[in-house]
């Protein structure tokens, strides 16, 4: 029994809807297979599913042989033709942040030079990623190599390395169970448990290691030979986000050989207080499990200011200093390390004067902070007794606490981005509203200010298609990309809308060059809010205001004022669009310079604007922490900054010293 049809799946059969798919094949007693073009794979492995790079308006046949093959074929076509709203969803949420520019090093601050200074010439350096110095002890995390025997088997060893093979799979099925059973993991994190247990379910590893050691490879050589294949199938297929899984492949694969070797993993659990976390690279998985708290700093050979592993470093106010390279491996053995994450030099094992010098500043910075402590509940004033917002840039719901211990203000940018790039799946209006509405419950009465999807095509997403682009910062990213894609958008759309009812949701628009996007986006809220009334589902209308960070948005901030209810300045954009200087291009990091005088002229003029049609003027880019500038942008007319929570106490000494 088959037939054919075109593929309906927005995402098409990988992530979830693949898992969705295979579920169904599975209920099925009748062989099932699924082919597209040449290539025909079983349709009960997720893997191999989604290694055939299904997409949508793709022609597939459905072929079953069985019992039950025309219900199967039956099923399964409907679920290609007409997959249920939200069916090809997941519950399982992961939020997190977008991309952000490393905090500025305080030129300004007379202890940011010394660091350099206590510095000798063989010292290493990175990217400044996190502020703050710190010197603690090194807690290495350089997982164990795996070491392959590399031995032949006689005929007669197959079978019993075929069981230990089977056991070592079951014993990290079991442990990836007991992660997903733990309640305090962090619903972010599940997601990324969910996946690489899908990955470890799957019989497509295993059949591919079964093989090696039917040739006489012993399990573990099959095991590393097993997942580079299907790691390797997955870095080849068209697809930039199913090349990302590459990586969680390889992940499951070294997890079931660290069993058969007998061997651990670091354990992260036993970071002791106040260590530096030195690490090659950090992911994902090892992220879940870092105690944070305990952290007093962070230095990575990978990572870069815009790394998820920096964003978080900067919400917590953790000193890191990534992107250090080979030289890393000089630190695996080293005591102590001195972290500046002002200036991104590093000291292994400094001698007496060093450590010295460098405890007296560290000392000088917690009697800084200790001070700043005082402004934590500071609501500052301009001169004319209005209220300046000082809020959080944030990305994800676990940030919360870190934002309102500084004194946070409400949030001036929500980036939604990381709750769909940390996904193997688009996430569901439903995750997506519950998600909106803690962050609004948390900070109310504050308002907090959610962005709409801000992915260019530099960062994969599960279920978009970015095409390869010369220029991703001048491409479909942003709001072009969401009015291109109103599916995508309006799940969001609605989210939010049902959010707002806490009363405190506002919601902006990133990369606006146009009053027309604007319009369209307004449309569109509309048709949300009329789908939301027929279905009886409860909702606010929320004020809607725009992100300034393109030159076309200055020139027209007097048309932008008239159609939102308020501005944001997106200092980061809005600079290297100005300067025309790639914002991650160290080459050209002396031009991307927000306090030069075409950049701050594109501020004023916005400034002016907003002041002039009465709507409220803000900003969300780094700049907004800085306080050598926050004088200035107050002086515009600003009444809102938002930016990493750490550097809030900091903000609101400054403006409060304004009027002192
Ligand atoms: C900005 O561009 O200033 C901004 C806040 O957005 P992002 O850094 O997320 O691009
Ligand atoms: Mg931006």
């Amino acid at each position: 029994m088959e037939r054919s049809t075109i593929v309906r799946v927005h995402e098409g059969l990988h992530a979830r809807p693949a898992t969705r798919f295979v579920r169904l094949a599975k209920s099925f007693e009748s062989n099932v297979e699924i082919a597209k073009g040449e290539k025909s794979v079983s349709a009960k492995s997720p893997v191999k599913l989604m290694l055939l790079g299904v997409k949508e308006n793709d022609e597939v046949t459905v072929k079953a042989d069985g019992a039950d093959a025309i219900e199967a074929v039956e099923a399964l076509i409907g679920y290609l033709e007409n997959p249920r709203s939200g069916l090809e969803e997941d519950e399982a949420a992961k939020p997190g942040s977008g991309q952000e520019k490393p905090a500025s090093p305080q030129a300004e601050d007379p202890q940011a030079a010394s660091v350099a200074a206590t510095a000798s010439s063989g010292d290493l350096r990175g990217i400044a990623a996190s502020e703050g110095v710190h010197l603690g002890p090194v807690f290495a995390l350089f997982p164990p190599k795996i070491e392959p025997a590399a031995r032949r088997l006689d005929a007669g060893e197959v079978e019993s390395e075929i069981t230990r093979l089977r056991e070592a799979v079951a014993a990290v099925q079991k442990r990836m169970d007991a992660a997903l059973a733990d309640q305090s993991l962090a619903a972010g994190d599940r997601g990324i448990v969910a996946a690489l247990r899908d990955i470890a379910a799957d019989d497509t590893l295993i059949e591919e290691a079964q093989a090696a050691i039917r040739k006489g490879l012993d399990a573990v050589s099959a095991m590393v030979a097993a997942s580079e294949k299907v790691a390797a199938d997955f870095g080849g297929v068209d697809d930039a986000y199913l090349n990302a899984r590459a990586d969680d492949v390889r992940a499951v694969g070294r997890q079931i050989c660290l069993v058969l070797l007998g061997e651990n993993d670091v354990d992260l659990a036993a970071v002791p207080e106040g260590a530096v976390l030195v690490a090659e690279d950090i992911g994902a998985w090892d992220l879940s499990r870092a105690p944070l708290k305990r952290l007093g700093g962070i230095v990575c050979g990978k990572g870069g200011a815009t790394s998820h592993i920096a964003i978080i470093a900067r919400s917590h106010g953790i000193p890191a200093v990534l992107g250090v390279g080979d030289r890393i491996f000089e630190l695996k053995d080293a005591r102590e390390v001195a972290v500046d994450g002002d200036t991104g030099h590093l000291l292994a094992d400094p001698d007496e004067q060093a450590r010295a010098a460098f405890l007296t500043r560290m000392d000088a910075a917690a009697r800084e902070r200790e001070a700043l402590g005082a402004f934590v509940d500071t609501v500052p004033k301009r001169a004319d007794g209005a209220v300046v917002e000082v809020a959080a840039n944030l990305g994800s719901l676990e940030e919360i606490d870190a934002a309102k211990e500084a004194g946070a203000m409400g949030v001036g940018l929500f980036r939604t981005e990381l709750l769909f790039m940390r996904h193997m799946h688009m996430p569901s209006e439903d995750m997506q509203a519950e998600t909106y509405a803690a962050l609004a419950k948390a900070f109310a009465p504050h308002p907090v200010i959610v962005r709409t999807l801000d992915i260019g095509g530099d960062k994969p997403v599960a279920g978009i298609d970015f095409p390869e682009e010369d220029n991703p910062f001048l491409g479909w990213r942003g709001i072009r990309m969401c009015l291109d894609r109103p599916d995508i958008f309006k799940r969001q759309l609605r989210a939010l809308l049902r959010a707002a009812v806490h009363g405190n949701v506002k919601v902006m628009l990133p990369m606006v060059s146009d009053v027309a996007e604007v319009r369209r986006a307004r449309t569109l809220i509309d048709e949300c809010a009329a789908e939301l009334d027929l279905d009886g589902t409860p909702y606010a209308r929320f004020d809607l205001g725009v992100m300034i960070e393109t030159p076309a948005a200055v020139l027209i901030a007097p048309d932008l004022a008239r159609e939102v209810a308020f501005f944001s300045i997106g200092t980061n954009d809005l600079t290297q669009y100005v300067m025309a200087a790639d914002r991650l291009n160290p080459a050209v990091a002396a031009l991307n310079d927000v306090a030069n005088p075409a950049v701050m002229a594109a501020i004023a003029m916005t400034a002016r604007a907003g002041v002039e049609a009465g709507i409220m003027v803000g900003m969300c880019g780094e700049a907004a922490g800085r306080p050598d500038l926050i004088p200035r942008f107050i002086e515009m007319g600003l009444t809102e900054l938002s930016m990493s929570p750490a550097s809030i106490p900091r903000a609101k000494k400054t403006i409060a010293g304004m009027c002192s």
